[in-house]
């Protein structure tokens, strides 16, 4: 159910439709309280007054506008919840989601300070407002390198006092939602755990916006109702990432479906992003992928770049060079600006 409140309702009205559809045993949650707008959702238990009397109740009170049924299961995450799209506001005044197209670049794992200082003031140079920084890594043979882990967080700590850039790194368990919050800017829920609901729910609780990644072999409502897990569970800044799908085609390391971005447009308010590094596994794809990833509507790329990739841990074969990275982010602005967005232009773009 959906609440659609007027665009003047005080907040004392909105505050006392939540209470009372919580009375009537509603689970009501407000989900946006801008744009001289709100709106409550509540699921209705089986045990609640008839649906007519539930209605007539709410309909009652200051404040309230229409009510209707939530079309979706994924209630929070729908357009019918908030139909102006989602802008996740980071440290510094930088943005994801809105009319900007935002740039995450970095190593697939942190591997050493040198290898981080380098990347970090490359990518950034290059127009990134973000930098990856994977300390956890999620392979598939335990034989393989599995990330620094948590003895990498004072190497993180150091990269951000020396450069001052915004970091992201992926969480594999719940607990370490609470060990990497103090020294990183976003979180990341990686395509192998999208349904691990414990760490959606983690990641609900904690205070940093979270990119999640599509599974391997996910379907678009499944990762539309893993990302309602973190909105259900308070955190409304969720990010939602494209990183290729598992197909038959043997060519590319997965298949980058792109169809999933204009689908996400309409289905949900949330930031759409593309991962086209482990969208395709080439270096070769990821320029022409990244492109056509902005043309379809993304809201950003994400995008894995070593300082000498042959020599990278992990996901040697697929990381682009720092110069590969600078002549991708001036190759996509103009379709950036072809279809009404804007990129932030890297720093020697606009030096004099
Ligand atoms: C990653 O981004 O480092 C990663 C492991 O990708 P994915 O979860 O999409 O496989
Ligand atoms: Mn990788």
């Amino acid at each position: 159910m959906i609440i659609q409140l007027t665009p003047h309702a005080t907040a004392g009205q909105i505050d006392a439709v939540v209470q009372k559809a919580q009375t009537l045993g509603l689970h009501a949650k407000l989900v946006s309280r801008d744009h001289h707008r709100a709106l409550v959702v509540g699921r209705v238990p089986p045990n609640a007054h008839t649906n007519t009397t539930l209605t007539d109740d709410l309909l009652r009170l200051p404040g309230v506008q229409t009510i209707k049924r939530a079309s979706k299961p994924f209630k929070l995450a729908s357009r019918e919840a908030q139909p102006h799209d989602s802008v996740i506001r980071l440290p510094g005044g930088a943005t994801i989601g809105g009319s900007n197209v935002s740039v995450i670049a970095g190593p697939c794992g942190v591997e050493s300070l040198e290898q981080m200082l380098e990347t970090a003031e490359g990518v950034k140079k290059a127009g990134a407002i973000v930098v990856r920084a994977s300390l956890f890594k999620p392979r598939t043979s335990p034989y393989e390198f599995q990330g620094l882990g948590e003895e990498g967080l004072d190497l993180l700590r150091e990269v951000k006092r020396k450069t001052g850039v915004l970091l992201e790194t992926e969480v594999m368990h719940p607990d370490h939602v609470a060990l990497v919050e103090p020294v990183v800017d976003l979180v990341r829920v990686g395509a192998r755990n999208m349904q691990n609901f414990d760490l959606l729910r983690a990641v609900g609780q904690g205070r940093k916006p979270v990119i999640l990644k599509r599974g391997l072999a996910s379907t678009i409502k499944e990762l539309l109702l893993a990302a309602e897990y973190i909105l259900d569970a308070g955190n409304p800044d969720v990010i939602l990432c494209e990183r290729g799908i598992r197909t038959f085609e043997t060519e590319t390391r997965n298949t980058l479906d792109l169809n999933a971005v204009p689908v996400l447009k309409q289905l949900t308010h949330l930031p759409v992003i593309v991962d086209p590094s482990h969208g395709t596994g080439r270096p070769d794809l990821v320029l022409p992928m990244s492109r056509a990833a902005i043309a379809c509507g993304a809201d950003g790329l994400i995008i894995e770049v070593h300082r000498n990739p042959p020599e990278a841990k992990s996901d040697a074969a697929q990381q682009l060079t720092i110069p590969q990275f600078e002549a991708l982010v001036r190759a996509v602005q103009p379709i950036a600006a072809a279809v009404g967005r804007t990129m932030p232009l890297p720093l020697k773009a606009i030096a004099p």
